[in-house]
Formats: structure tokens, sequence, C-alpha cells
């Protein structure tokens, strides 16, 4: 049995009957026989239908953004605004992902020689719960104009998101089994990774589960795509305009109560400004409304779950035992729900949770650096490479920083980290590997087949 909760009350707003190993064989199976008939089909076909389906978000909008809220407890103009993106994605792949596979001739001593871009069958995608439509759209919109098919599963604290998701392939017009999702729990990723119909998997979540699933794709020779955790670094020089940094900052931390992986976590501040910036930043973090995601002056939810919101409170616990020091928040609510306040730390070192780890909520880790030189070795001092950013005034400074400094897939001079469908998206080091949107992330999963006539 799978369990929506809603997390601003505790209550279950759903009970679902998980598929059986049986059922998702059946599935898989069906899926991979829709490959044999949708990978032959025209760019022009699948556009059609991928242009419906844009259309058919725009109107749903709103009733897809409660369906959030009660599930995961995204606030509704967020919740909004994430449809919005799914319908852009689905656009653009619509619009140009004829273009990016087309043959590319290239010159050799034969008479002809090209690269063709093939589809390869049924791709899983196993994807986390922070942005339950647009985590999917962005591997699903490509991954189907490019002719594959793909199963879902999806995490297990939004299965009304899961099957919602199915039911807008198939009414936008898609055949019934080019986009399925699987009712399981992550142990049964072994078994759909390990079906012979199954041709690679992209996973957006955690490290462990990046580990888990990639280690079993490993087993069987099969592609993955890691987009796992990350703890951006966002570097504030002393030639910021600390008005607009802070509050840039503020919004690229509380942005979605703080859950998403390129969300800015660590705050590196050259002394000359920390004090002007720490109190620009607090001021703009208390602005935060939290409370009821439905409520309209809401511009904050509670978290996803109650153990996120307690794993949470345990991150910052042990880091202040260690001595960072709370400078607002850091404490649990007195209310029903996975609630936690907007949070600063500072003082914050090498060796504690909040320097080390990712935290996935409304927190900020602020370190006090000497200049640029240590700034960028704090930047750098970590597992995960996912987003950055850098502020200054000094634009051409800052695009150095960016593009030959900074340890990230995605390096942004004074604005926080956004994905943009036109742009490719991912990370280095322990944040994972693979690109996704653009017209890198549609050739993830295909055959670049070489193509030779004497
Ligand atoms: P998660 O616990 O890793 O779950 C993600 C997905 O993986 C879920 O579907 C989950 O299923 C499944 N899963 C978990 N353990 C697994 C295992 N051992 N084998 C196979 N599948 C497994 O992550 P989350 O809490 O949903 O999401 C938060 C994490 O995702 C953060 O670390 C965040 O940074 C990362 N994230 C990364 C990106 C990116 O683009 N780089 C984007 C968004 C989020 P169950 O729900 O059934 O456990």
């Amino acid at each position: 049995m799978m369990k929506s909760v809603n997390p601003a009350t505790g209550e279950i707003n759903q009970k679902y009957e998980l598929h059986t190993e049986k059922g998702i064989i059946k599935i898989i199976n069906s899926v991979d026989k829709c490959w044999h008939q949708w990978g032959k089909t025209s760019f022009f076909q699948r556009s059609q239908a991928m242009q419906n389906l844009a259309t058919l978000l725009k109107s749903n909008k709103e009733k897809l953004a409660r369906l959030m809220a009660m599930e995961m407890g995204k606030v509704l103009y967020e919740g909004v605004a994430e449809i919005e993106k799914c319908a852009w994605v689905c656009d653009y792949y619509a619009a140009n992902a004829e273009n990016f596979l087309e043959n590319e001739n290239i010159e050799t001593d034969f008479s002809k020689s090209y690269v063709s871009y093939q589809p390869i069958g049924t791709i899983l995608a196993v994807m986390p719960w922070n942005f339950p439509f647009w985590q999917v759209f962005r591997f699903a919109a490509p991954t189907i104009m490019a002719g594959n098919t793909a199963v879902l599963k999806h995490a297990s604290n939004v299965p009304g998101c899961a099957l919602a998701l199915e039911d807008l392939f198939r009414e936008a017009g898609f055949p019934e089994n080019v986009f399925r999702s699987l009712l399981i729990k992550n142990n049964m990723v072994e078994t759909v990774i390990k079906h012979q119909a199954v041709k690679g998997v992209s996973l957006t979540g955690s490290n462990p589960a990046g580990k888990s699933v990639a280690s079993v794709a490993g087993s069987v020779l099969k592609k993955c795509v890691l987009e796992l955790g990350g703890s951006d670094p966002y570097l504030i020089l002393e030639d910021a305009n600390l008005v607009s940094a802070a509050k840039t900052c503020a919004t690229g931390r509380l942005l979605n109560a703080g859950q998403s992986c390129i969300g800015a976590k660590r705050f590196i501040v050259v002394e000359k400004v920390y004090a002007e910036f720490l109190e620009n930043f607090t001021h703009e973090m208390m602005k935060a409304q939290f409370g009821d995601p439905c409520e309209p002056e809401t511009t904050m939810g509670p978290l996803a779950r109650m153990d996120l919101r307690d794993e949470l409170h345990q991150q910052i616990s042990a880091s202040v035992k260690k001595g960072a020091e709370i400078v607002i928040g850091g404490e649990k609510p007195d209310r029903n729900g996975a609630y936690y306040p907007p949070t600063v730390v500072e003082n914050v070192k090498p060796g504690m949770p909040a320097y080390d780890e990712e935290l996935f909520g409304p927190v900020a880790s602020v370190i006090r650096v000497k200049d640029e030189k240590e700034a960028v070795l704090v930047a750098n001092d970590t597992v995960f490479g996912l987003g950055a950013a850098v502020f200054t005034q000094n634009v051409k400074r800052g695009e150095k920083i960016a593009e030959t400094k900074l340890q990230a897939g995605c390096c942004f001079v004074n604005d926080f980290v956004k994905s943009d469908p036109r742009l490719p998206f991912g990370g280095i080091k322990e944040s994972g590997f693979g690109r996704e949107l653009s017209s890198h992330g549609i050739k993830e999963f295909m055959n670049i087949k070489t193509v030779v006539v004497k």
C-alpha cells in the first residue's frame, strides 16, 4: 500500500494499491511493445502530441498545483509556475527535437559518412518528490520526442502526481503505453532495471539512491544518468551589490521551502562585507510567510514529510553542538505539520553537517572568508558539484570565477541558479553525471550511430 499524506496536517489524502511484480512486468512489456511503433513515428507526429500535452498542462495548472500542495506541501503559485515550466519544456522539444537529432555529415575518405541518432527503447525514470511534475517532464519530454518510451517510478509520497502524469500523456493523445507510471517501492527498482526491455535509467534523487541505482545498472551494463544532491556555494565578494545579493540569495534559498537540489545552500562572504550582508540577508529570510500552502498569502509551505523535517533539524542541532551559531530560526514550531522556519546559521566550519552535508530545507549556512581566493577554496571544498553563484559588480571578474574556478555543472553570476530547457543541466563530482535539457539532454538515451558508405 502506498499512502499520500498531506504534510501540512499529517492527514492521509488517499491510499493506493502497489503494482505486483507480475503487474510491473506486464506494464514494461506493453511499453516495450509500444516502443517498436513509437520509435518509427515521425517528428511531426510526436510534436503534435507534445504540443497537445503542453496545452493540457496549461489548462490544468491550478488543479495540478493543488495536487502538489496536498501531497508535498508546495505553495500554490510555485505549483502553477512549475506546471507552466513543464508546458514550456514540452513546447521546446516539440519545436527543436528534430533539429537536435538531425544527421551530421562528417568528411572522411569514404564516399559518405555521418552520425545518426536512433532511439534505444524503454527508459526507466526514478524521480523525487520535490518538483513532482518538472523533474519528470524534463526527462520525459526529450526522451519521448526522441522516439523512446518511458516507465516512471515516482517517489513514494507523490502517488497521486505519478498517476496524474500518466493520465496527462494519455489525454494528450499519446499511445497508451508511451509513458506509464509504476506504483512501486524502491526495493523493486532493481527488478525493473534488470528487465531486458529496459535500456537505460535516469535517476534524480539523493546520493545513496544514485549509488544504488548506478551499481544495479552497472551490473547489467545499462546506461544511467544521475542528477543527485548539491550543496551550492554562493560567493559574496566585497564589490557585490549587497542589497540585491541578499534578496536574490534569500529567494534562491527559500524557493520550494528550500527543497531544491540547486537551492542556494552555503553563503561564503568575504569579511569586509560580512556584517552588512548577514544583516540584509537575515532581514530578507525573515520576510517568508510560512503556513498552509493553499492559503494565498503563504510564501513557504511545510517540508514534504515529517521525517525529512526531523532529519533537517537533527543536522542543525548537530552543527550547533559543534559550535555553529543560530542567527534566526533553528527551532521546530509548536504546530501540526512538517513545518520548519527560515533559519540562518553562522560560524559554520568543516566537520559540521551544515558545512559538509546537503541541507534540504530553508536553512542557510553563512561562512566568513578573508578574500576571493579563500572563498573559491571553501566553495570547492565539498563532495558536491551541482550549482554555484558569484555576486560581484565586476562582471568580468564574476565570469572568470564562474567559468574557470568553481567546480560545478551550472555557475551563475549575480543570480540564483535555475534550470532552463535551453541550457544543459547537471552536476559533477558526487552530484552525478550526464546532462538533461537542451540539445545535450536529448542525446543521452540515443544510439549515436556511425554510418559509413564505401
Ligand atoms: P530519494 O530519497 O533519493 O528519492 C528519489 C527517488 O529514488 C524516489 O523515487 C525514491 O523512491 C528512489 N529511491 C530511493 N532510494 C532508492 C534505492 N536505494 N534504489 C532505488 N531507488 C531509490 O530523494 P528525495 O528525498 O526524493 O529527493 C531529494 C534528493 O534529490 C536531494 O538530495 C536532492 O538534492 C536530490 N535532487 C536532485 C536533483 C538534480 O537535478 N540534481 C533534482 C531534485 C532533487 P522512494 O520514494 O520509494 O524511496
